[in-house]
């Protein structure tokens, strides 16, 4: 059963006459179901001729028109037992409607490439999506056998929509997901984290969109990073445009029967990014937070990010990541307590699933060193990864600080330090970043402070803050653009020997049992 409406029997004659294969036929009389896309594409073009002629008002298409040739060609080079197989013999014309979308790219041999594209590619993966980039030449096409059936119809004084043909889109996933499918045992689906994307091209036809531009100049804007103005969203746009005597006269029916098929030029497979969370100490005052690279020339040989990001990114199989954590400190800077949260994006990852076990091992791995730990290592939504930033300015961080004092002290010169609360500084960008920022006056708070008297000299600080205030600089002043800072409480010269960062209060990612 094809499920054609005796009333398309016109545009299914006009469409064969000219060269459209049997599936355009389908699209072009409206056949909403799937079936009888996935005959066999013999049995459908045979179907199709019986269809034709069984009515006696219609005579059943002449030998002398070319496409029946195919046809009969066809069925002479059917090997017997063949049936089943849905490929095209090579001598067949090419649809001069879908350009061999729905004859050459459907067939056995289509899917098995692909299968072996995937397979190759080593993804985990559990179901996908199948992307189609068609060229865009397809919609001239398309619109002028619509413009065509429509004047069959009026003849019946019937209406036949644009948007009751049915897209080819929409008939090749009909036609190719369940082949795909089976070949990699899994569904295609409409959204999914793994892509496998196919990209065709048709150079024999692309002029077909020409016209559009000169008569439609506004709807062809080149754009930055599209190689050609005739993308499909502008030719649809252009095509919705124009006026049906304009299309006709510039694109006259038939379109051009084709010598060749589309092309596949790419077989495109990526992987949703996968992101890990943890949270990371730094025990070395001579590691940056990330790769620290002057003019082409690196200064530290090593980071954080790279101690972390190196096993994630080989055990993930990744293309390239993204490293971000809640603020960061200095080169000098240890950070201590339960650590800095951190997440990390890994693009395009070919191996996504773990188990917590897997996790600790990697975070073991990653341990394996004297410089950093990690820990919580998770895997987290892009959604739950926002809360890192969150409200960042609002958060506060305790430090610790070896300060110096120029003039000698005892343990009563500093103990006034300890009854200060939320004590407001106003910190202009301090010299050591000027470089990197631009110059801003801002407020920022010390909740509390509590002092530890060493010797004379010395003593420590601990402070709790809001985050971002510059710890360096509110002890020794930094040429007067921190007031007030403990040189000018102490009325003295001090300054910062160590600083560590003892806790970051985010709380977030979240604790991951040992
Ligand atoms: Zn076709």
């Amino acid at each position: 059963m094809l499920l054609i409406e005796e009333k398309y029997k016109p545009v299914a004659k006009l469409l064969l006459s000219s060269g459209t294969c049997p599936r355009c036929v389908l699209r072009l009389c409206c056949v909403g179901f799937p079936a009888p896309y996935r005959l066999p594409y013999k049995e459908l073009a045979d179907e199709l001729w019986k269809f034709l002629a069984s009515d006696g008002d219609i005579s059943p298409p002449s030998k002398k028109i070319r496409l029946d040739d195919s046809l009969e060609c066809e069925s002479a080079t059917q090997v017997p037992g063949d049936d089943e197989d849905t490929d095209v013999s090579e001598d067949s014309q090419t649809c001069n409607l879908c350009l061999g979308i729905l004859q050459h790219h459907c067939s056995k041999e289509f899917v098995k490439k692909i299968f072996h594209k995937v397979q190759s590619a080593g993804y985990e993966f559990q179901d996908f999506v199948f992307p189609v980039s068609l060229p865009a030449q397809l919609l001239v096409r398309e619109h002028s056998a619509w413009l065509e059936a429509q004047q069959e119809m009026r003849k019946q004084d019937r209406v036949l929509e644009k948007a009751d043909i049915i897209q080819l889109k929409e008939a090749y996933k009909w036609i190719i997901h369940p082949m795909i499918s089976e070949e990699l045992g899994v569904q295609a689906v409409s959204k999914s984290l793994f892509e496998v994307g196919v990209v065709f091209c048709h150079q024999e036809t692309d002029e077909d969109c020409h016209f559009l531009a000169t008569v439609c100049k506004d709807c062809f804007k080149p754009a930055k990073n599209k190689q050609s103005v005739f993308t499909r969203m502008a030719v649809v746009k252009a095509l919705d445009k124009i006026k049906d005597n304009d299309f006709c006269i510039h694109f006259p029916w038939p379109p051009s029967l084709p010598k060749t098929t589309c092309q596949l030029v790419d077989i495109q497979c990526n992987h949703a990014s996968v992101f890990v969370a943890g949270r990371y100490n730094k025990f070395s005052r001579n590691l940056p937070q990330t790769p620290w690279v002057i003019d082409g020339e690196r200064k530290m040989e090593s980071s954080v990010e790279e101690l972390i990001t190196e096993q994630l990114k080989a055990l993930f199989k990744a293309d390239s990541f993204n490293f971000s954590s809640s603020g960061r400190e200095d080169v000098d800077v240890r950070t201590l307590g339960r650590g800095r949260p951190f997440a990390i994006e890994l693009v395009n990852p070919h191996r996504v699933t773990f188990t917590k076990q897997d996790m600790k091992d990697l975070q073991q791995k990653i341990n394996n060193t004297d410089k950093i730990k990690v820990r919580d290592l998770q895997i987290v939504t892009r959604e739950a990864m926002a809360h890192m930033k969150e409200g960042e300015e609002e958060k506060t961080k305790c430090y610790s600080a070896l300060i110096w004092i120029e003039k000698p002290i005892g343990k009563e010169d500093i103990e006034f330090l300890n009854d200060i609360k939320e004590l407001t500084l106003a910190q202009k960008t301090p010299l050591r970043v000027l470089h990197r920022r631009p110059l801003a006056s801002r407020s920022r708070n010390i909740h509390t402070m509590k002092t530890e008297y060493v010797d004379e000299h010395h003593f420590r600080l601990y402070l709790k803050t809001q985050a971002g205030t510059y710890i360096k600089e509110f002890v020794h002043g930094d040429f007067g653009r921190t007031v007030p800072n403990i040189g000018s409480m102490m009325k003295t010269t001090a300054d910062i020997l160590e600083l560590d960062v003892e806790s970051v209060d985010v709380d977030w990612p979240p604790a991951v049992e040992d």
